[in-house]
């Protein structure tokens, strides 16, 4: 499983790193990036809650 931040849809609320530290974290300029590729299968669970739980719909995960 992988995950991909559409960085022109994040703005910047910090749920994902929130909810997912592991997999997610907010760059230098405030933008959601994926810092586990590919996601470890204990982290599976929080990825797709973050996707879910995106206020944008900036996150997609792909199997
Ligand atoms: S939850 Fe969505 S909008 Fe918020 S920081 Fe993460 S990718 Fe960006």
């Amino acid at each position: 499983m992988k995950a991909i931040v559409d960085r022109d849809a994040c703005i910047s609320c910090g749920l994902c790193e929130s909810v997912c530290p592991e997999v997610f974290e907010l760059d230098d300029e405030d933008i959601s990036t994926v810092i586990q590729d590919p996601i470890d299968s204990e982290n599976e669970d929080c990825a797709r809650e973050s996707e879910d739980s995106c206020p944008t719909n900036a996150i997609h995960i792909e199997e």
